[in-house]
Parts: structure tokens; C-alpha cells; sequence
């Protein structure tokens, strides 16, 4: 049974008793809006893990563009019955009071990994996730956690964070859910019209033949790559970029893993995405 849970208290009862009971207890924090991308992180989690808590919190601190956490959908019952299909032990869907009471005055800050591509374009992004995720962390005293490599470069602050903070727990990062056609599922999916939802493929496309050619050694793979994206009817690109995969610096040389990672404008909406090189 799949049960819905709004504070704290409530839920650490729970998790000590499966705790106590020697239960591997797995949580996969998300904002909601839940699609198959959510969803093969609960089902890596219940693979792994005895107990399964999914968080739903759209996280005010991680939005640096106010108009987009008012847009941002909510779809919780729906995303309830996605889940209960999954059979998660636990929804936990606090209120942003919760999460921030009064007098909240404590702010994670995670620096290099998280200063580059989305936090440099996106102030205060990481800082809001960092501080949220160690907080869930916290409430769900979890041994391991499930994000996606669809937001790499999250995965990389979470990673850091774990280590640096010394947090008991273990992340997995679970690969990229697509459509059919390529696109990385998102929740920001359903806020592009027909026109737009036709293009948006091509920002994938073009960055699978643009590896291709960093691996064949050709130059201007990633200028090629951005032309390739606008002509395909994106209004902008705020980066397209090779990066070392770990810490998200410069890409020195073919030694170290790398990845290419990209983010861009199309019909109102900011898509993300990445490979591998
Ligand atoms: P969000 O609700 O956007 O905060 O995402 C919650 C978690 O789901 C994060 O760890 C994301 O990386 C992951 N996620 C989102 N989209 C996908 C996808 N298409 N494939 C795999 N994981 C995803």
C-alpha cells in the first residue's frame, strides 16, 4: 500500500521502525508532474531497496525565475496513482511550511561542480537544491537515493555533497528516459505547443552526431552542433558544451570521461540535456 505523508514527524516514525526491522529504505526526490523518466527511478529504487519513498516538493529555493515555479505543473493525485502502480511504500508531499518553517536561516553552497552551465545561468539553482536535497536526506534518513542523469550536472553537486557532508547515504544515477523520438522526457515537456514539441527532438539529434564527430576529432563539432539546433527552429542556445563528466570543468584531452551538455530555448520553454563523449 502506498501511503501519502505531509510532515516530518510522521515520517521518521515510519522509517525507524523499518529501520529498526534492518530494511534498506531507498528515496527518489522529485518536484512531480511524474512521468516514465520519474518513474524508472522508483522502479530502480524498488529493485534495490526494501522501502520506497518518493518525494513531491516544488522546491521554491531552486527556482531563480519566479514566473517558472508559477507555471510549474502540479499534478498530485495523478502522480499518486502513477505511483501506487509502481507500489512505492511512501509519498511524501509536505507543504513548503514543512520544509522552511519560520526562521529557516541555513543555506548548502556547494562550490566548483555547481558554479558552472546552469549554475552560472541560473543563480541560486544549486544552492536551493543542495539545501532541499540535504534536508531530504535529513527527514528520510534514506540509505540510498535515486536521481536521474538527465540533470548531470545535479548529480555531480548531489555526489559532491554526499562526500563532502559526510551523508550516509548512497546516490545512483539512473540513465535518461526518452521518447520515442528522442526527446529526454521532462515535466517541462507539457508546456511546449505541436509546433515546438515537432523541433524539440533535434536538440538531441544534433548533439548524438556532434559526439560523434568530438570523437572523430573534427573541429567545430559544437559550433556545428549549436547552427544545427537554431536551423532546426530553437530560438536560442544558452550552451552546448564539452565538459569533464565529474567535475564539470574544461574537457582536457580524451582520458577522462566526458560529456556533452547542452541547454536551449524553444517556444518558451528551457530544454536540457546530455551524453556521453
Ligand atoms: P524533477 O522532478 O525534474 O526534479 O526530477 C526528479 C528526478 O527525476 C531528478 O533526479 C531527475 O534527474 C530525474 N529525471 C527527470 N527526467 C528524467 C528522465 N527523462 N530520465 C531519467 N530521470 C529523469
Amino acid at each position: 500500500m502506498t501511503v501519502i505523508i505531509r510532515n516530518v514527524v510522521e515520517l521518521r516514525a515510519l522509517v525507524l521502525g523499518w529501520k529498526a526491522a534492518g530494511e534498506v529504505v531507498g528515496v527518489v526526490p522529485t518536484m512531480g508532474a511524474l512521468h516514465d523518466g520519474h518513474l524508472s527511478l522508483a522502479r530502480a529504487a524498488k529493485a534495490e531497496c526494501e522501502r520506497v519513498i518518493v518525494t513531491i516538493f516544488v522546491n521554491p529555493k531552486q527556482f531563480n525565475n519566479p514566473d517558472d515555479l508559477k507555471k510549474y505543473p502540479r499534478t498530485e493525485e495523478a502522480d499518486a496513482a502513477l505511483l501506487r502502480t509502481v507500489g512505492v511504500d511512501v509519498i511524501f508531499a509536505p507543504l513548503p511550511d514543512e520544509v522552511y518553517p519560520s526562521g529557516f536561516a541555513t543555506v548548502v553552497s556547494v562550490s566548483g561542480v555547481a558554479e558552472p552551465l546552469e549554475g552560472a545561468l541560473r543563480p541560486g539553482h544549486f544552492d536551493g537544491v543542495a539545501t532541499v536535497v540535504s534536508k531530504l536526506f535529513g527527514m528520510t534518513m534514506a540509505d540510498r537515493a535515486y536521481f536521474g542523469q538527465k540533470d548531470w550536472q545535479q548529480l555531480q553537486v548531489v555526489k559532491r555533497l554526499v562526500r563532502d557532508l559526510n551523508i550516509p547515504v548512497w546516490v545512483v544515477g539512473c540513465e535518461t528516459i526518452r521518447e520515442a523520438d528522442g526527446l529526454a522526457m521532462s515535466s517541462r515537456n507539457a508546456r511546449l505547443d505541436a509546433v515546438a514539441r515537432a523541433q524539440a527532438p533535434a536538440l538531441y539529434a544534433a548533439m548524438m552526431r556532434a559526439a560523434q564527430a568530438v570523437r572523430g576529432g573534427q573541429a567545430g563539432a559544437l559550433e556545428a552542433c549549436a547552427a544545427e539546433v537554431l536551423a532546426a527552429g530553437f530560438d536560442s542556445v544558452e550552451y552546448i558544451e564539452l565538459r569533464d563528466a565529474s567535475t564539470l570543468g574544461p574537457a582536457e584531452g580524451m582520458e577522462r570521461p566526458l560529456r556533452l551538455l547542452a541547454a536551449a530555448w524553444l517556444g518558451g520553454v528551457r530544454l536540457i540535456d546530455n551524453i556521453p563523449v
